[in-house]
């Protein structure tokens, strides 16, 4: 009888368990499935307000090592910008309104300064006309710096409708992108250098279909291992160059202005340059003439383009109208001089409109016109 009651009491126990266990793992199974429920819906959110830009950094995530968490970029940009402060001090160029600017950046130079840009205008995909403008890709070059500082100086009145003479309205589709100092590791340096902090030139590391076989060869005969112009090893090794290729990446310029120093000349690199025909060819030299009228008849110059050089890269191997200002010389106190002289230039050139419409329209009408022919 006794051994009856414990079996009885037993198996009471374990039916027991069994209902509790079952009830607890409900239980988990409930949670789990409302968590499930509520990250769906969170991430939907998410989805709701991210941007174009947002997806294309979780890529760049992936692209190299210099990543900068979104977090810890305000701190950066401020220790950035007093050491900007500084040198215009030193310079005499005034206050540089760094801080005031909210810049963007993901990746840092060799040496950790962030690589920003600063967008004005239209950022949606409607925007017509895009133009990136890139200043102190040679660090030793100080004057585009200045210079890439007076065009933000500028599109900050512009964008507030402050500006004499333009209107507030000019920036409602088209997307202005500054990067004023795409080689900062060079221009801090006590005696600032071409190259970058691994003594490359950033200018020739562009990945360019000729890079394998012709950038070290040409560094070693014509060049004579010029350090000022060593290439690197491999294409796009450096951050700099990597930065540049994914603001081209990411924005899809009509056209590009590089500033740079002393040559005193205006090159241009893309669609049509004098001979080819094209819609946007015609038009970017159209605005080649015009850039140089403004600028009191600024001397045009035909400079060829070199195994992995920017105007290689996007003027040649991508068709985007690519304009490469030098300026007269690095003489800090001619900065002034030098932004009165280009500045309608700059102005005019952001305006101005590649008309790719135009091109698209006038291939469609291609074919019909050569069917009457036939
Ligand atoms: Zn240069």
């Amino acid at each position: 009888m006794a051994k009856i009651k414990k079996k009885r009491t037993a198996l009471g126990l374990t039916f027991l368990t069994i209902l509790v266990w079952v009830g607890c793992s409900k239980l988990v199974l409930d949670k789990e499935s409302k968590k499930k429920t509520q990250s769906v819906q969170s991430s939907s959110t998410e989805n709701k307000v991210k941007t174009v830009a947002d997806s294309f950094e979780e890529k760049e995530k992936n692209m190299g090592a210099t990543y900068v968490e979104k977090n810890e970029r305000r701190e950066k940009v401020t220790e950035f910008c007093k050491k900007i402060e500084k040198r215009f001090t030193k310079y005499g160029w005034g206050k540089s309104k760094c801080m005031n600017y909210p810049w963007n950046f993901v990746r840092t130079s060799v040496k950790g300064d962030p690589l920003i840009w600063m967008t004005f205008g239209n950022e949606t995909e409607k925007r017509k006309e895009t133009t990136l403008i890139l200043c102190g890709v040679h660090g030793d070059e100080i004057t585009p710096i200045k210079f890439c500082f007076d065009i933000l100086d500028h599109m900050n009145s512009v964008a507030a409708g402050t500006e004499k003479n333009h209107e507030k309205d000019d920036l409602k589709d088209r997307l202005v992108l500054i990067a004023p100092i795409v080689n900062p590791d060079s221009f801090f340096k006590k005696w600032p250098t071409r190259t970058n902090a691994n003594g490359i030139d950033v200018n020739r590391n562009f990945p360019t279909r000729d890079f394998n076989s012709q950038a070290m060869k040409l560094w070693k005969g014509r060049y004579k291992k010029d350090k000022r112009r060593y290439p690197g090893k491999v294409a796009m090794s450096e951050p700099e160059t990597l930065f540049q290729v994914n603001l081209l990446k990411r924005y899809n310029p009509d056209k590009i202005i590089s500033v740079h120093a002393p040559l005193t000349m205006l090159d241009y690199d893309g669609p049509a340059d004098r001979h080819a025909g094209g819609v946007v060819g015609s038009s970017a030299n159209q605005l080649l003439m015009q850039m140089s009228e403004q600028a009191k008849g600024y001397k045009i110059k035909n400079y060829p383009f070199f195994p992995g050089s920017l105007g290689n890269y996007a003027g040649n191997e991508r068709n985007i109208p690519t304009y490469t200002l030098e300026l007269p010389s690095s003489d800090n106190r001619k900065s002034k001089k030098y932004w009165r002289l280009f500045k309608d230039a700059i102005h005019s050139a952001i305006m101005h409109k590649m008309d790719k419409e135009m091109e698209v329209a006038r291939d469609e009408r291609a074919p019909s016109d050569s069917s009457k022919q036939n």
